[in-house]
């Protein structure tokens, strides 16, 4: 049994990193959020690929915890339709500056 509970121990099982590469795989490499509105965001759009590419929970794991490893319940997002879709849009280029002094 996998203990959502504590996400970075769940984000961390190779159980996840499995699915996560299936889901992937199935995709195509590409962002679901972008192809969805008529976009290709995939691997080659973006050199670090490790950072831009997600694989997103459809129903939240905090909600639906049975479906943690349910290959339908996931989907390849680029950061940016992540942060969208979770409304945790920050602008990175404001953050330091509103930082300093
Ligand atoms: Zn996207």
């Amino acid at each position: 049994m996998i203990n959502t509970g504590n996400h970075l121990a769940f984000y961390s099982t190779k159980e996840w990193k499995h699915i996560r590469s299936e889901v992937r795989k199935r995709d195509n490499n590409e962002c679901q959020g972008c192809k969805r509105q008529g976009k290709v965001f995939t691997n080659k759009s973006e050199p670090d690929k490790r950072k831009r590419l997600d694989v997103d929970h459809i129903k939240e794991l905090e909600d639906y915890p049975e479906l943690c490893l349910s290959i339908d319940n996931l989907e390849t997002l680029c950061l940016r339709c992540h942060n969208i879709k979770h409304n945790r849009y920050v602008k990175k280029e404001n953050k330091w500056n509103d930082e300093q002094w």
